[in-house]
């Protein structure tokens, strides 16, 4: 069956009668995504809401007020979703959502476009393509593709756009003579009973079940997007049509004016100052790595030297690193001290680093109860306890623990044999 959608892409209204109405629970799918649905499954006398079927996505609209959320097409009818039933009969007139609809036919009628270039003008065939929520590509039948082969096709695109080229729809019967010549990418089985042949000027004929512009200078414009390895030696070209191109250009031209505030300077400079700001990272990192490493000597120098001598350190530096933490372990492992180092994850505040290290009985007393306080990951090892904390908020409450744990030792009595 050829529906309303086919034979008119640009009917944005029309009247129908309800034939059958079921109740359903199979998912709606819109741009590979599946969503769990629970309605009814309306067929009508004839449609403008178009059905996905080509690698085009279903419409969206509205039955009356009712909202139709998928369109299928199942044998010979175009199968409506929606959530409230409709009375079989009943006369409903139908609502399409245009802009979806005609961004789908600018992306499609683009593809028919790019697809009948890249053969005919460069031999390389289209062996699939995908119309996504944002982007959309052809699959290609080739290892690589050439940066001055995607300026030439983009070119030659334009051109034929400019140039206003009509796209004309011709139908045919199986057995006709025309459904040979024509190519027969993209066409599902169930469109077989007739056959629709899409025509750009004369120089392209796909049949297509799909609804498409009937004029090229309605695409506006294709921009290709660049190229990307595909599966089993193809490649992906990614592409926009029309109205995607404003909107992406749209947003790349917001995107760029805040990089202009915050490096205050214009566009063509950002790329000098981002490598500038860069570099300059790489040198202050290295001399905070080396302050660090002398204000872990200095440290380890205080707590040797200390009178009296501590029993306990406990050190948490935020922007302390892993050599700064490797640098206070080592210049106090010979001083039979506990020890208890954090630092913060710079990407991950409240996360980090800690490391417990000491005598036994005194790891065995406080250790587990400061990983769990921190919601440490990780385990003793000879006495020795390295690993990341989940939640650094409870470091004043280990702090707490182990004061009162030395001052507890302190004060026990000296036990005398009697
Ligand atoms: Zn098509």
């Amino acid at each position: 069956m050829v529906f309303k959608c086919q034979e008119d892409s640009f009917l944005k209204k029309f009247s129908s009668t309800v034939i059958k109405c079921e109740p359903t629970t199979e998912p709606v799918v819109e741009y590979g995504k599946t969503t769990p649905f629970q309605g009814y499954q309306v067929t009508l006398e004839n449609t403008i809401l178009f059905p996905a079927g080509g690698g085009q996505p279903h419409d969206i609209g509205r039955l009356n007020e009712t909202e139709v959320v998928q369109v299928l097409r199942k044998g010979n009818e175009a199968v409506h979703f929606t959530k409230e039933p409709l009375e079989v009969g009943a006369v409903v007139v139908q609502e399409l959502d245009w802009e979806r609809r005609f961004d789908h036919m600018q992306q499609h009628s683009g593809q028919h476009l790019l697809s009948a270039i890249l053969e005919k003008e460069f031999q390389t065939a289209t062996t699939s393509w995908w119309l996504g929520c944002d982007e959309s590509y052809v699959e290609l039948d080739k290892p690589t593709i050439t940066n001055d082969v995607i300026n030439c096709v983009e070119k030659r695109c334009n051109d034929l756009i400019k140039e206003a080229v009509p796209v004309t729809v011709k139908i045919c019967k199986v057995s006709d003579s025309d459904v040979n010549e024509a190519h027969t990418r993209g066409l599902p089985k169930d469109c077989m009973d007739t056959i629709r042949i899409i025509c750009i000027g004369d120089f392209d004929e796909n049949m297509c079940c799909g609804t498409h512009v009937t004029n090229l200078s309605q695409l506006q414009m294709i921009k290709l997007l660049g190229t990307e390895p595909g599966k089993k030696g193809k490649t992906i070209l990614k592409f926009l049509v029309g109205n995607r191109v404003i909107k992406v250009f749209q947003k790349m031209l917001d995107r760029e004016k805040v990089l202009t505030g915050l490096l205050k300077n214009e566009p063509s400079r950002h790329d000098e100052l981002i490598q500038k700001l860069q570099k300059n990272l790489k040198v202050a990192n290295k001399n905070l790595q080396n302050v660090l490493l002398e204000l872990a000597q200095y440290e380890v120098e205080k707590i040797k030297k200390a009178d009296p001598k501590p029993k306990y350190v406990i050190m948490f530096k935020k922007e302390a690193t892993p050599e700064f933490n490797r640098a206070i372990i080592k210049g106090l492992e010979c001083e039979n001290l506990f020890i208890f180092l954090a630092s913060e994850d710079p990407d991950k505040p409240r996360e980090g680093q800690i490391i417990i290290q000491g005598p036994v009985e005194h790891c065995n007393a406080l250790g587990d109860k400061i990983t769990e306080l921190l919601k440490g990951k990780g385990k003793f090892n000879n006495g020795k306890f390295q690993g990341k904390a989940g939640d650094l908020c409870a470091m004043d409450k280990c702090k707490k623990l182990i004061e009162e744990y030395f001052e507890c030792l302190d004060k026990k009595p000296v036990q005398n044999t009697p």
